[in-house]
């Protein structure tokens, strides 16, 4: 079966608050593998439901994993949360659905994050570092938040900038009409 594909933006589904998990079933099973797979296949070390078009409260991270280094720690999260934010740290960000484009950005440097397993088994990580950084870059998703509403606006306004002329480019290539 194809990999399910990462919106990119500025699709608006990735501007959606996504609905809470109401029940854990094959459907959320089946896209949660699903969600595995394309972070792996990417790679990356985190995603979000919104970002494949599904608009629920469900996150895999493997803050571990890189591509060299392939033994694979999937954590499953439905519906995270965070709570006692601590600290401050910067960190360079980029995101599966903000291609070709990096920034530093201001984030708590520490979090706790509750969340259930996908047999409804409570989850709670006390996160610092990298860890806390991926959670509430990958719990902003479910806000329809990217990290780009969390730089300076000129630097927003250079990657949206740089971004139209990469898709007009891609549509003219493509021979289809260019996109608004
Ligand atoms: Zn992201």
């Amino acid at each position: 079966m194809p990999l399910r594909e990462v919106l990119k933006f500025p699709d608006k589904r990735l501007r959606e608050v996504s609905e809470p998990v109401a029940e854990i079933d094959d459907e959320i099973r089946a896209l949660a593998q699903d969600m595995l797979d394309v972070m792996y296949d990417e790679p990356g070390i985190g995603l979000a439901a919104p970002q494949v078009g599904v608009a629920v409260r469900l996150v895999v991270v493997d803050t571990e994993w890189t591509a060299e280094d392939a033994e694979r720690n999937p954590l499953v999260l439905v519906n995270p949360e965070l709570h006692d934010a601590e600290g401050k740290i910067t960190w360079t960000e980029g995101c599966l659905s903000v291609p070709d484009f990096e920034a530093e950005v201001e984030r708590a440097e520490r979090v706790r994050l509750k969340a259930t397993d996908l047999d409804g088994k409570e989850i709670v990580i006390d996160a610092e570092g990298l860890q806390a950084v991926c959670f509430q870059h990958e719990i902003d998703h479910l806000d329809g938040t990217l990290f780009i509403d969390r730089i300076s606006r000129l630097k927003r306004n250079l990657y949206v900038q740089k971004r139209k002329k990469q898709l007009r480019r891609e549509a003219e290539e493509a021979g289809t009409a260019v996109p608004v």
